[in-house]
């Protein structure tokens, strides 16, 4: 098919923006999963793709269940996209069962996803329950994730409680923090960002980005509000963004940091329950 050319409406030559692609979970409710990911790959102007790996069914009250997709087509949905598009930079989030992580690290390793020198950059964000305590992942996946996953991993963004479930440790402090990040690096990703956000009697939100070399304790503000829904989706989609567009690990995580904050800053009320982060501040007002 031959098109006729395009005028550009900028009067400048379309340019083609980077390419993140997210395996993870359908939030029916639009705040979390797959489509925070998406609303801030676009926010952080990148190009958004997507391997869906569970349709959830949920609104701001919880989760009422789950499908999960057949691992064979969250793999098709891999394939597919990097053949023809290419990504720049990929996340993981929901992944519901231990098949299906365990197809999805193996087609990362055949698509160059995963840590390593000129690979594509792999975050992996080991999404085990929502904030209401819905399960989103089976609890004999959790062993897949640790073995299968962590290892290929670029950089892990757990929370404390899923730090809890992986490594047994329980964060209360800045020693407690550290000695989660080493038990986390353990398991062999190539950087560690424990997120100190659930840590509700800490004045501030302190995040600790590690690697076993460098130990950086990144300060936030703590917001009052409870409309946080999809806030650990939104940061590691922030940070894949930025690591699409070419920045190293700390600089993506700092600008995914600001990100969130802005985001959780701007959070709306929305439903009976929880509402979720917005990244509703990055769009120009309407000309
Ligand atoms: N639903 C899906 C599909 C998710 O991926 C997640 C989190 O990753 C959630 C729900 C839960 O989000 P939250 O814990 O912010 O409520």
């Amino acid at each position: 098919m031959t098109r006729a050319p395009r005028t550009p409406a900028t009067g400048r030559a379309p340019e083609t923006p980077r390419t993140a692609l997210t395996v993870a979970g359908s939030d029916s409710g639009g705040g979390a999963g797959i489509q925070a990911d998406l609303r801030t790959f676009f926010a952080c102007g990148v190009h958004g793709m997507t391997a869906v790996t569970a349709v959830t069914v949920q609104n701001s009250l919880g989760v009422d269940g789950f499908t999960e997709i057949p691992p064979d087509v969250v793999t098709a949905q891999m394939r597919t996209v990097a053949g023809d598009m290419g990504v720049d930079a990929a996340k993981t989030g929901m992944l519901a069962s231990a098949d299906i992580i365990r197809t999805v690290a193996t087609t990362a390793d055949d698509l160059g996803i995963g840590r390593g020198p000129g690979r594509t950059p792999l975050v992996v964000d080991p999404v085990a329950a929502s904030m209401h305590g819905d399960p989103l992942l089976r609890d004999e996946a959790l062993e897949a994730i640790r073995t299968e996953l962590f290892p290929r991993a670029t950089l892990v963004t757990p929370n404390l409680d899923e730090v809890r479930l992986l490594t047994g440790v329980r964060v209360t402090d800045a020693d407690s923090r550290r000695a989660a990040a080493d038990a986390l690096l353990e398991l062999g990703p190539r950087w560690v960002l424990v997120k100190g956000g659930h840590l509700a009697e800490d004045p501030r939100c302190v995040d600790l980005l590690a690697d076993g070399t460098d130990y950086v304790d990144l300060e936030g503000p703590r917001y009052e509000t409870e409309h946080t829904h999809g806030g650990g989706d939104t940061l590691a989609s922030a940070v894949t963004a930025h690591l699409a567009r070419g920045l190293d690990v700390p600089d993506a995580v700092a600008k995914g940091k600001r990100f969130i904050e802005r985001c959780v800053a701007e959070s709306y009320p929305l439903g009976a329950g929880v509402g979720p982060v917005s990244p509703f501040w990055r769009l120009a007002p309407e000309e």
